[in-house]
C-alpha cells in the first residue's frame, strides 16, 4: 500500500490529557478564587454546567471551547456581581492562565522520537477539536500545520478538517492514514472518506461496532510505527 501522509489526533493520542485538563481545571480556578473570591458564590461545578448549557444553545460554537469559557465566565462574573469591564478582564486573564496550564503537558516518552521518524517518510499534520496550540508545544517542528477543528466550528466528526487536512498534505484519503483515539470523532469519520486509520484504543475496550475496512487496532502510538512497515511493505529507517 503506498502511504503519504499522515494526520493525528492530539490529546489522548500524544499525551495522556485527562490529568492535564485536571489540573488546568482547578488551579486556574482556584488562582481566580484567590484573586477575586468568587468560588464560595459560583463553584467549579457551576462554571462546568454553564459552559455545557452554552454548548447546547450555540450548537455551531459546541466545540470551539476557548469561547465557550470565556463567554461562561463572563456571565457568570456579571452574576458575581462584577460590571462588564471587571468580569471581560477577569474572564481574560482566568481563560489565560487556563491555558498556559493546559499546555503543561508531558507528551509520551517515544513520541517525539516516532515524529522525527515518521516525518522524513510522510508528510504530516494535525486535527484536534480540542483548544491545545501545537506551537505552544516543542512537537510542533513535525507537523507541517495544525487545524483547530472545534474553532473552525466543524469539529471531527466533521468531513471538513479530513478533507482540508489532505488538501494541504496533497494527499488523498487512500494514501492517508489517519491516527487518533476517538472511535467516533477519529476512527469512524476518517474511515467513511476512505482513508487509513490506526485507531488507538486506549482503554483497551475494543470496537463498539464492526470495524470498518482500513481500520487498525493499536493500543498505544509507539506501535505505529510497526503498523507503517506493515501497510507499506517498506522500512522506516532513514
Ligand atoms: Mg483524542
Amino acid at each position: 500500500m503506498r502511504l503519504t501522509a499522515l494526520t493525528f489526533d492530539l490529546d489522548d493520542t500524544l499525551w495522556a490529557n485527562r490529568p492535564v485538563m485536571e489540573r488546568a481545571e482547578e488551579e486556574h480556578y482556584a488562582w481566580l478564587d484567590g484573586e477575586i473570591g468568587h468560588a464560595a458564590s459560583f463553584p467549579l461545578e457551576e462554571y462546568t454546567r454553564r459552559r455545557m448549557t452554552l454548548g447546547l444553545e450555540h450548537p455551531l460554537r459546541r466545540g470551539d471551547f476557548t469561547w465557550l469559557r470565556h463567554e461562561a465566565m463572563k456571565t457568570m462574573l456579571r452574576d458575581f456581581g462584577h460590571d462588564d469591564h471587571e468580569a471581560s478582564h477577569w474572564s481574560q486573564v482566568a481563560i489565560e492562565r487556563f491555558l498556559v496550564l493546559r499546555h503543561e503537558l508531558n507528551p509520551f516518552p517515544e513520541a517525539s522520537g516516532i515524529l522525527e521518524e515518521l516525518a522524513s517518510h510522510f508528510r504530516l499534520g494535525a486535527i484536534t477539536n480540542g483548544n491545545v496550540d501545537l506551537t505552544r508545544l516543542a512537537l510542533d517542528h513535525h507537523f507541517e500545520f495544525s487545524i483547530a477543528a472545534g474553532e473552525w466550528l466543524a469539529p471531527k466528526p466533521d468531513a471538513r478538517p479530513f478533507l482540508a487536512a489532505m488538501a494541504r498534505l496533497g494527499s488523498v484519503p487512500s494514501t492517508t492514514l489517519h491516527v487518533g483515539d476517538s472511535w467516533k470523532e477519529d476512527a469512524l469519520p476518517a474511515a467513511r472518506l476512505g482513508m487509513q486509520v490506526a485507531w488507538i484504543d486506549v482503554k483497551g475496550l475494543g470496537a463498539p461496532g464492526p470495524l470498518p475496512a482500513g481500520v487498525h487496532v493499536l493500543s498505544h502510538v509507539r506501535e505505529l510505527p510497526a503498523l507503517l512497515i506493515r501497510l507499506t511493505g517498506q522500512a522506516l529507517s532513514s
